[in-house]
């Protein structure tokens, strides 16, 4: 009798460690991105949402040929091919003025995120596999609601332009030692990626490295700044940190102290406190953590290079890899280090 007592509480013990304690990690993770995430490439929460898992089951391919999507507002949900579904999502995803073979990638990257998310959604969604809404999944609008936002004389072009994307490169998903990747990406990475532990912590993935890309600095989203008062970014500060005392006329009152591997500020002194740059990025709802920061009189400005996390593929890298030539093959495997474009079937 005591020895099935003793093996009774190690099972539990065993049950606790392998399910319950990742589960509280993982809701834990889930709160740091959607504080980052309040910001309009809002595609990036979804990109995050849990480590690849050993438990899943090995990926059956074909039964991904049509996806039970759930419309959030209405909770209906709709059965759809996994190409037309993913029309709706890379007209929502990139501008479709972008390169076609950015376009592709993007969309090669829709369809691994789908699968990915497919085989490690552990039900969050019921009887249906994926959602709409881009804070929790990918984002998806209607054609009619995207046509809408797009002038008339274009709309039939990009259409067709965005259904070429993806039909001209069906079945294709990225992969690493044979498996779907957890396909991160963001809009502009200010000519070098992150790698995931310096943004959300965790562990990193052996397919997302830093890397740099050329000619990110000709859009629109590389550059931003936000200009604060002294009082403001105090008061902003203090919401986390009651302790927070800053000397203005001291030297280092704000110092940047270490960088990331992808050029980002890794951690920064506001006076007495130290917080990481993400941190800054999240309560200042600054475009990235690769700032630099000036104070001018009253005022403390932030000077911002880049859009988003920083992790995986960037949109505007690879429109801008597209314009010099390279192919949504050569897009993906420049993004993602090591990674095969694998046959769905
Ligand atoms: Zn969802």
């Amino acid at each position: 009798m005591e020895k099935i007592k003793k093996y009774a509480i190690y099972f539990v013990t065993f049950i606790t460690i392998c399910f319950l304690l990742p589960a509280l990690l993982t809701t834990r993770k889930k709160e740091v991105s959607s504080q980052i995430e309040e910001l309009p490439d809002n595609t990036e929460a979804a990109k995050q949402e849990e480590q690849p898992s050993k438990n899943t089951e090995p990926y059956e391919y074909k039964k991904y040929g049509t996806i039970k999507l759930l419309h959030n507002k209405t909770g209906e949900i709709e059965e759809l091919p996994l190409d037309t579904y993913l029309y709706n999502v890379v007209s929502s995803e990139m501008p479709a003025d972008f390169e076609l073979e950015a376009l592709k990638a993007q969309a090669v990257v829709a369809r691994t995120y789908t699968i990915y998310q497919i085989s490690h959604s552990n039900g969050k969604h019921g009887e249906a596999d994926i959602c709409d809404d881009s804070n929790c999944c990918q984002a998806w609008i209607s054609k009619e609601e995207r046509f809408e936002k797009w002038d008339e004389n274009v709309r039939e072009s990009n259409w067709n332009k965005i259904t070429q994307a993806v039909d001209s490169t069906a079945g294709k998903i990225i992969t690493y030692n044979g498996e779907p990747i957890d396909a991160f990406f963001h809009s502009n990475s200010g000519g070098k990626t992150e790698v995931p532990v310096n943004v959300w912590g965790g562990s990193n993935f052996p397919y997302l490295q830093s890397v740099e890309t050329a000619g990110e600095e000709g859009y629109t989203q590389y550059s931003s700044s936000v200009s604060l008062t002294k009082t403001d970014l105090i008061n902003k500060l203090k919401e986390k940190h009651p302790e927070l005392e800053i000397n203005f006329n001291s030297d280092d009152a704000i110092k940047i102290l270490e960088f990331t591997d992808g050029n980002r500020v890794k951690t920064i002194k506001f006076g007495n406190i130290q917080i990481s740059g993400v941190e800054v990025r999240a309560v200042l709802g600054l475009k990235s953590a690769n700032f630099d920061v000036k104070i001018d009189g009253e005022n403390v400005i932030f000077s911002v290079v880049g859009y988003g996390h920083g992790v995986g593929m960037s949109q505007t890298g690879s429109d801008s890899m597209a314009k010099n030539g390279s192919n949504y093959e050569d897009i993906i495997k420049h993004f993602y280090t090591g990674v095969e474009i694998t046959e769905i079937n």
